[in-house]
């Protein structure tokens, strides 16, 4: 250590250490990829200079041209990738190739088992980058300075990826990064012309920064000297991918510029690529991940698409272009309208912005609805990955609610799993004839719900019922009121009329049994009158004695216990009591003369009912004692 040099050991932060071991152990059958990582560092750092320049011109130093040059050593065993791009001061070095600074790092990295095949998929949801050359390298150099700063200023940082990484002052006249990969002994192929050329042919054709290799000198002839000057050949395409023909663009491709912006390792299960032309013209590159990053619920969590203006990178993680409720969404946008100077102030005003946001919105939408009905097994991977997310949408985005709710999905009565697969067109196409209305259910869990006893005269008539369980679903429900002209009835909720689903015989039984039982309703309202708003008599029960209504303007249960959770004031509601009169129980209260065994049968059929409903009891222990003073009566 020399204080000129200002030379430093310090330790990776844990994070780091586990992500490198992770990665090593999870890619070793795709080693060849750290090559693209370490090409698409280079193109943003390319990028971000050429943006940083548009005010600092002066940043371009030499004027050379942007480009990345990758070259090998085969004695040396190495392979070195030199970019002039923006480059990092020693405080960037330090914190970029030291910690990880996503939010949530650590939360993540608990969920790893330190089983290696299962921990290997949660690579998928984290990206690789940097620290993938440690796949192939057991020391890598990294030499580097800031556009701007004094040649004086230059770092060199070196780690054998072990726990620590050393960081020195350095000269570096040239600004830009260079990166030099010392292979492991078994790891030699990489140090050759050919496969690093098949390899970012392969990976990174579609980075638009030229990647250039040495051209292999012919031998000298005899007397002839060896040309002095190193020549260089292109070996990518080097196009922005976004700006050439859809019909000229492979798959592969697109995918490949996926993982390059969406910093994913795994391909995407869907994009749309246009070109809008006309009163604004854009390009734009929209992509679907398969899987959900791990910090999809991180508010600080990066969403938003990468955005260009005529070609220049202007920024990452531009979140004006998409409503939150597609905060998952991919992407590039490349505008000809907005100026280069143009800053997240300005896009959150700018009219323009809001023009696009709603085509561009408005694509994603369409991309979904392809790909649900042209992939449903596709797209039920969607759906469990983003269901939840796509759920906010009804409530954000008023314009897009039908077609946002057409991509919903639910589990329901009609499928026996608890995988929500059910939309509401399938379930329009199954409803009964005469069925104008959508039919829910919303409670704790499938198990709870699936044998609620609201579905009983549902079950009875062959009617779908939708069950939603997810915490959201009622919040949901209170901005979701119809489909396709068909209004959505909580069957919980109110007085349950089914329209024309009820014959007329059906009204006229249920008016006559109605009338029949009045006596037994006020008996119930006299000894129930603190619990219950109101007592009726049900035509939703075919088997249970009771249930428990929720007053039309009332809370659910769902509701109230989200506001609860979060320490707000819930207004007190009483729920409707609804008894079955055809239910043995019912009519042996109904027939009960002594007034206080009345009162107690009528408490315990109320308590079992919000048992049922998934509500917990607000005096279990006076359950507990009217139930056993019946069951002693019942046995003597
Ligand atoms: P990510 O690219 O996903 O942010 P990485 O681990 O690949 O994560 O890189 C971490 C950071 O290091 C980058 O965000 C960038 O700031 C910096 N970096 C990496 N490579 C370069 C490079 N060639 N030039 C300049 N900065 C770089």
């Amino acid at each position: 250590m020399s204080a000129d040099t200002q030379a430093q050991t310090l330790g990776f932060q844990t994070e780091v250490k586990q992500l490198l071991h992770l990665m090593i152990h999870s890619l070793y059958s795709n080693k060849e990829i750290f090559l693209r990582e370490l090409i698409s560092n280079a193109s943003d750092a390319a990028d971000k200079l050429r943006f940083e320049s548009l005010a600092k011109p002066e940043l371009l130093e030499d004027g050379a041209p942007l480009r990345i040059r990758v070259t090998f050593d085969k004695d040396a065993r190495t392979v070195t990738l030199d970019d002039n791009g923006i480059g990092m001061s020693r405080e960037d070095v330090i914190t970029h190739l030291g910690t990880i600074a996503k939010s949530g790092t650590a939360d993540f990295m608990k969920n790893l088992t330190g089983d290696q095949k299962k921990d290997s998929h949660l690579i998928g949801q984290f990206g690789v980058g940097f620290y993938s050359a440690f796949i192939v390298a057991d020391q890598v150099d990294v030499y580097t300075r800031r556009a701007g700063l004094p040649a004086a200023e230059g770092v060199h940082w070196s780690s054998k990826g072990e726990g620590e990484f050393q960081v020195a002052t350095i000269d570096k006249p040239e600004r830009g990064t260079r990166i030099v990969l010392h292979l492991k002994a078994d790891e030699a192929e990489f140090a050759d012309g050919w496969r690093l050329r098949n390899v970012i042919k392969k990976y990174s054709d579609h980075i638009a920064l030229p990647i250039e290799l040495e051209k292999e000198q012919a031998p000298a002839a005899e007397g002839e000297e060896a040309p002095a000057e190193q020549e260089w050949e292109t070996v990518n395409r080097a196009s922005a991918l976004w700006t050439r023909p859809r019909t000229e663009i492979k798959d592969e491709e697109y995918q490949e510029f996926y993982k390059h912006i969406g910093h994913d390792y795994e391909n995407p299960l869907a994009w749309s690529h246009n070109k809008v032309e006309g009163k604004l013209e854009y390009n734009s590159l929209l992509y679907v991940p398969a899987r959900a990053p791990f910090d999809l619920y991180h508010r600080e969590a990066p969403k938003g698409l990468k955005l260009y203006v005529q070609r220049v990178f202007i920024m990452d993680q531009a979140e004006s272009f998409l409503p939150l409720y597609l905060r998952f969404i991919k992407g590039v946008v490349d505008s000809n309208d907005l100026s280069l100077n143009v800053s997240r102030e300005i896009l959150q005003k700018d009219p323009i912005i809001d023009s696009m946001k709603g085509a561009l919105t408005k694509r994603v939408l369409d991309m979904l609805e392809k790909l649900a009905q042209n992939e449903p097994e596709q797209y039920k991977g969607f759906w469990k990955n983003f269901g939840q997310v796509l759920k906010e949408g009804p409530a954000e985005d008023f314009a897009n609610k039908e077609k946002i709710a057409g991509l919903l999905r639910f589990t329901s009565t009609h499928e026996d799993s608890a995988e929500q697969t059910v939309g509401l067109k399938a379930y329009l196409e199954r409803a009964k004839e005469g069925q104008d209305k959508i039919y829910y259910l919303t409670g704790e869990s499938y198990a709870q719900v699936k044998n609620s006893p609201h579905l009983e005269v549902f079950r009875k008539k062959g009617i779908e019922v939708l069950l939603l369980t997810d915490r959201i679903d009622e919040w949901l429900m209170s901005y979701l009121t119809d489909f396709d002209g068909k209004g959505f009835v909580d069957v919980a909720r109110g007085d349950l009329d089914l329209g024309k689903l009820d014959s007329d015989e059906d009204k006229k039984a249920q008016e006559e049994v109605a009338k029949s039982k009045e006596g037994l309703v006020e008996r119930l309202k006299g000894a129930l009158t603190d619990t219950v708003s109101e007592v009726r008599v049900s035509h939703r029960l075919t088997d249970s004695p009771a249930i428990l209504a929720i007053g039309e303007q009332d809370l659910g249960l769902q509701m109230r216990q989200i506001l609860e959770a979060s320490g707000q004031k819930v207004p007190d509601s009483k729920p409707i009591f609804e008894f079955n009169p055809a239910h043995p129980l019912i009519e042996k209260l109904d027939g009960e003369p002594d007034e206080d065994r009345f009162k107690d049968l009528a408490h315990i059929l109320f308590d079992q009912a919000a048992l049922a409903a998934g509500d917990s009891l607000k005096d279990p222990a006076d359950y507990v004692r009217r139930l056993n003073k019946l069951l002693v009566e019942l046995s003597v």
